[in-house]
């Protein structure tokens, strides 16, 4: 973004001194990013971000912005949630302007919510800055729609993460109805798991089916099938995270040659 560019007003109150800034980046597409998103990284005097948020997102924080990454250390070694909670009481009781990047929307999935009690709790004031969630913008950049007349009247965004216990406890009746789209997140590795449950509730198995890795971003792949080969789909191109599932008749309402990768639709 030109770093003259004139921002329009913005209804959102003004970020100060002590305060924590919950931001949503998007999926990936620094395109993506809001103009109010933008407006808080450049206020920022320290970010706290984690892994999901993209180096070109990055590259727009200040350069005397204090970075503190939050992500995954190694392979599996996450720091505790409750570190991090700490951490932006900290850095705001310091009277820094903080922000906390999020990839996606920090309510969907992203554990924004409780990070906002937190500091609520400790009478910190948090600004919430909406981000398109992963659901929304993968979906458009390879041409599925959500929802589409006739074939979908509603869609359910639900976890596939499973609980350290190793159970996947979801309520699978509410999700059999075939004009329901079903979004997966985190759901690769549970992905079993989920094809069995859907299609024991009544899902039919040749439903159609896609998985997005790293939608919205170069390495962006999607891979369609239908919910029984989804797995066989995921072993054969060794898919991991970050990927989005998509379940529904939606998945086909274009057809594959009319797709070019992007959000952009040819005839
Ligand atoms: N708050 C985020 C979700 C975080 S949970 C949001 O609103 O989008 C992390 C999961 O989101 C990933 O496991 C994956 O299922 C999904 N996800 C996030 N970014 C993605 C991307 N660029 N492509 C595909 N899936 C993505």
């Amino acid at each position: 973004m030109p770093q003259n560019m004139h921002l329009p007003h913005s209804y959102k109150q003004q970020f100060c001194s002590g305060e924590v800034a919950l931001v949503g980046t998007g999926p990936g597409d620094p395109d993506l990013l809001t103009l109010q998103a933008y407006r808080f990284i450049q206020q920022a005097e320290v970010v706290i971000y984690d892994r999901l948020v993209s180096k070109e997102i990055m590259a727009l924080i200040p350069k005397l912005t204090t970075l503190i990454y939050v992500g995954k250390k190694q392979a599996i070694h996450r720091i505790p949630q409750d570190n991090i909670n700490q951490l932006l009481v900290d850095n705001a009781t310091q009277q820094k302007k903080v922000v906390r990047l999020k990839g996606g929307d920090p309510f969907v999935f992203g554990r924004g919510g409780e990070e906002a009690q937190f500091l609520l709790d400790n009478n910190i004031a948090c600004h919430i800055v909406p981000g398109l969630t992963a659901a929304s913008a993968c979906s458009s950049y390879v041409g599925i729609p959500l929802t589409h007349r006739q074939v979908a009247q509603s869609c359910t965004f639900i976890t596939g993460h499973v609980k350290d216990c190793g159970s996947l406890d979801l309520p699978w009746h509410t999700l059999s109805d075939v004009k329901q789209t079903v979004v997966f997140y985190m759901g690769v590795k549970s992905l079993p798991i989920i094809s069995q449950q859907l299609i024991i509730a009544g899902r039919d198995h040749n439903t159609p089916a896609a998985l997005i890795y790293k939608g919205t971003t170069p390495q962006q792949q999607v891979y369609k099938g239908c919910l029984h080969s989804l797995n066989d789909l995921v072993k054969k191109h060794q898919i991991n995270p970050p990927t989005l599932i998509i379940i529904g008749d939606v998945v086909n309402t274009f057809k594959e040659h009319q797709l070019a990768n992007v959000g952009y639709l040819a005839p």
